[in-house]
């Protein structure tokens, strides 16, 4: 099952990481909508919570910091997503073509991430 965070993730009341504890992935609630591309960003943000782990070993503070502030990366492209889910149902009712033309831009967006 996958989890539906996005706009919990997005508006900041759901926050992924707490001092050291750091939630990447489907657990931070990284799945983007519609297309349900999930590996892209569990990736991404398992990296980023490695490198924030690494930069407070070597200097002080709790690894929540940057890793918070490298994950407003993987935020902006979820509201971006957000926005063109949104706009499926106007493209809709515009019929089958620009429907199609919005769904082959999400999937190019999703593909590019
Ligand atoms: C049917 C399906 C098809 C999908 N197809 C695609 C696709 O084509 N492309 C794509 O990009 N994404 C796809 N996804 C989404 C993608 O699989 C996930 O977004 C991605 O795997 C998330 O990675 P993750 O590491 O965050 O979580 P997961 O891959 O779910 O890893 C979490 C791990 O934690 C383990 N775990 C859970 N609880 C505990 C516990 N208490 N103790 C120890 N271990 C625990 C689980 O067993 C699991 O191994 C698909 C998802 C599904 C369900």
């Amino acid at each position: 099952m996958n989890p539906y965070l996005w706009d919990d993730l997005i508006n900041g009341s759901f926050v992924p990481a707490k001092d050291n504890v750091l939630l990447v992935g489907d657990s931070a609630g990284m799945l983007f909508p519609t297309t349900h591309e999930g590996i892209g960003p569990a990736l991404k943000s398992g990296i980023m919570a490695a490198e924030s782990v690494i930069q407070v070993l070597r200097g002080q503070g709790k690894a929540e910091g940057p890793y918070l502030r490298k994950i407003g990366e993987i935020k902006t492209v979820l509201v971006e997503l957000q926005l063109m889910t949104k706009k499926l149902g106007d493209a809709a009712k515009k019929g089958a073509d620009a429907f199609l033309g919005s769904m082959v831009e999400l999937f190019e967006r999703t593909i590019n991430e």
